[in-house]
């Protein structure tokens, strides 16, 4: 299967030129030219490895480091025009694997994220097989261990919890009733209606939400039901 790459990178000319010698070498690339849409792009979709531009308009190269490593165990090639640049974020220890200083030279670009690739499979092959996750921010839902962790730290979900914000998370930017989640969640002929998705929904936000009043994962659509975030 072809691996895929993400180059988050606002010169164009220089993402079209990386784009096109590692769809050479037979990667699949998806390209965002500024920060916002990379991080959108990179926590939204697999990559096995992101090239990473430092200065990028928005939020800049460093603050996009840092949150892909929150979320997502996969190499990080960050590119700077500058030396200086580079000896900084190395000293900022953000969690990139990989420096490269512009302008160099495509082909070794090829060879790095080659080598970066195979070193992440060497460490994943080496351990059991991984466990069914779903992440997205700052949020990581361990399906096989059924647990639940917010920014590194588990939060404790009771059974039904656990399997309403799985299936929301699962189903991301679709919009379900509280009829269709009792539904999903609840066996038919389970004591209760739809006030225990309310219920369910109020406690699973004040766990997993950093202000309740403005959910970033779980929206509420007035007069429908809920959805949610990605
Ligand atoms: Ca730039």
């Amino acid at each position: 299967m072809a691996k895929h790459i993400l180059i988050i990178e606002d010169e164009t000319a220089i993402a079209e030129l990386e784009k096109d010698y590692l769809e050479l070498s037979d990667f699949e690339v998806e390209t965002a030219a500024d920060g916002e849409s990379g991080l959108e792009k990179a926590m939204s979709m697999d990559f096995d490895l992101v090239i990473l531009d430092l200065m990028l308009p928005g939020i800049d190269g460093f603050e996009v480091c840092r949150r892909i490593r929150e979320a997502k165990n996969i190499p990080i090639l960050m590119v700077s025009a500058r030396k200086d640049d580079i000896d900084k974020i190395r000293g900022l220890g953000l969690g990139a694997d990989d420096y490269m200083t512009k302008p160099f030279s495509p082909s070794e670009l090829v060879a790095r994220v080659k080598a970066h690739m195979a070193r992440y499979e060497r460490l994943v092959g080496a351990g059991q097989p991984a466990n069914d996750v779903i992440e997205i921010r700052g949020l990581k839902i361990d399906k096989t261990a059924r647990r639940v962790f917010i920014d590194g730290t588990e939060k404790n979900f009771t059974t039904k919890e656990f399997d309403l914000l799985t299936f929301l998370a699962e189903h991301p930017n679709h919009v379900y009733s509280k009829e269709e989640l009792f539904r999903e969640i609840w066996d038919m002929d389970s004591i209760g209606d739809i006030a225990t998705v309310t219920v369910h929904i109020k406690k699973i936000r004040e766990k997993i939400e950093y202000d309740t009043s403005n959910p970033q994962y779980i929206e509420t659509i007035w007069g429908v039901g809920y959805r949610f975030r990605i």
